[in-house]
């Protein structure tokens, strides 16, 4: 037994826990979760615990349905929601095949290896990720809680205690909150996770969304994370802030000396360019469902566009406080990804793509302060010579089907299945007739 192992063993004595709930992640991002009692632990860290894996998505192939889950025994948290005799705990698993070896379809393993290439190249991966959402009065409509807008502090943000509720569980389960305010739209909500290591904060991130959720429901409404609930109001966005941190702990990133006047280096010039270089290939997975696309619109604040800049928050990569003046500070914003992304892979295809302008040396384009105006159209894009994200769920499949890097980043099985079931999902929602064309077309066609 490892002296961590043996904290969680001596915790779940003191805590009097009787579950402790294994959670692992589909290749979609969505949370699995089945509980084991205390008593199985000891031999679950050695020898993993099995489970069927035949109706996990993306893990689904016959001849691998039995699997083994391992728990990280850094991972372990009591559930502050859960009652605090008989407690329920958690640990996050890594996912192993019957012969002992990682599961490739396991997305916090591709995670894992893409964090130790950079760290072979010599860079640790921090970041910190603003997720949004939204209140509804239940699940089965849109219904919004308050007509509160950004920042507001008036009785109009009734949801102050729910998210008061929601970072001070989060805070007890070990994540600290940097940051969190009413947004832009109804009921639309945002709390930010102070930056860490891209493998702790991917857990972060599934914790988050749990948490957000439960709080909700404890409270008697329900929390969305889609991308685009409301037509008429901004999508909900997870901007990715990142940097990268040489061995001695240093921010790369930053070089008061660039003459650009953004105080970035080099190799941020060159991680940017990367990032630029592959968003129209790594977008399937930032962004994976039909309604992703429909917040990637011209006129509000996501992003439109390859391009980057200091000011414009319709830019792909923002320069937060232009001109850092601190090296802690120094960072890059990537806007495009949303909040139902999986965490594990849109991280690993992040940093996969900074790397390979890193790697490739790649020369960082001019910002585009004035050459992407915020509302600009696709079509607009195209004949000022910028290229522009990928519209639809459908051209973001084929973008990522072609992908090497993609391919590489997250094995052939994850590719593959991400392929097949983004083709699958694209071409069902092709094939619906929508109330806004019968609207539009019935009675006078
Ligand atoms: N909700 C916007 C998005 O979709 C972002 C708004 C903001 O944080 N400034 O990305
Ligand atoms: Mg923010
Ligand atoms: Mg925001
Ligand atoms: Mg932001």
């Amino acid at each position: 037994v490892t002296p961590e192992q043996d904290f969680v063993l001596k915790t779940i004595e003191s805590r009097d826990v009787h579950f402790v709930r294994f959670w692992f992640t589909d290749v979609l991002g969505n949370m699995k979760s089945f509980a084991v009692v205390p008593g199985e632990l000891e031999s679950a860290f050695d020898d993993g615990m099995g489970f069927d894996a035949s109706c996990i998505e993306g893990f689904s192939e016959r001849r691998e349905s039995d699997m083994l889950a391992f728990p990280d025994p850094s991972t372990f948290q009591v559930l502050p929601w859960r009652p605090t005799s008989n407690a329920v705990a958690r640990m996050i698993c890594n996912i192993r095949t019957p012969e002992g070896k990682p599961y490739e379809g396991d997305s916090r393993q591709v995670l894992k290896s893409m964090v130790r290439k950079a760290s072979e190249a010599g860079y640790s991966f921090i970041v910190g990720p603003e997720l949004e959402y939204f209140y509804f009065k239940d699940a089965e409509g849109t219904e919004v809680l308050d007509r509160g807008s950004y920042f507001d502090l008036t009785s109009l943000d009734s949801a102050s205690d729910l998210r008061r509720d929601t970072v001070l569980t989060l805070e007890k389960m070990g994540i600290p909150v940097e940051y969190s305010h009413h947004e832009k739209g109804p009921s639309q909500h945002e709390i930010d996770l102070r930056y860490a290591d891209a493998l702790s904060m991917a857990d972060a991130v599934m914790t988050y969304k749990q948490v957000v959720k439960e709080i909700a429901m404890k409270h008697g409404v329900y929390a969305s994370l889609m991308p685009k609930p409301l037509a008429g109001a901004p999508g909900s966005g997870m901007h990715v802030h990142q940097s990268l941190m040489d061995r001695a702990g240093n921010n790369v990133f930053f070089d008061e000396s660039d003459p650009s006047g953004y105080n970035l280096s080099a190799t941020a010039k060159a991680y940017i360019a990367g990032l630029l270089k592959y968003a129209p290939e790594f977008t399937l997975v930032t962004n994976q469902y039909v309604n992703s696309y429909k917040r990637l619109q011209p006129g509000g604040e996501a992003p439109t566009c390859i391009s980057w800049g200091a000011r414009n928050r319709s830019t792909l990569v923002r320069i937060p406080g232009y001109r850092p003046r601190s090296e802690s500070a120094c960072r890059v914003e990537l806007r495009s990804p949303d909040p139902a992304a999986n965490p594990y892979l849109a991280f690993a295809v992040m940093l996969a793509a900074g790397l390979a302008g890193i790697e490739e040396g790649l020369e960082l384009m001019a910002p585009a302060d004035e050459a992407a105006p915020l509302g600009c159209s696709r079509r607009e894009h195209r004949e000022r010579g910028v290229t522009p994200l990928p519209e639809s769920l459908g051209e973001a499949v084929e973008l990522f089907a072609q992908s090497s890097l993609m391919r590489e980043t997250l094995g052939e099985h994850i590719h593959d299945y991400l392929v097949r079931a983004k083709r699958a999902e694209w071409d069902a929602y092709q094939a619906v007739v929508t109330p806004w064309e019968l609207e539009r077309n019935l009675a006078v066609l």
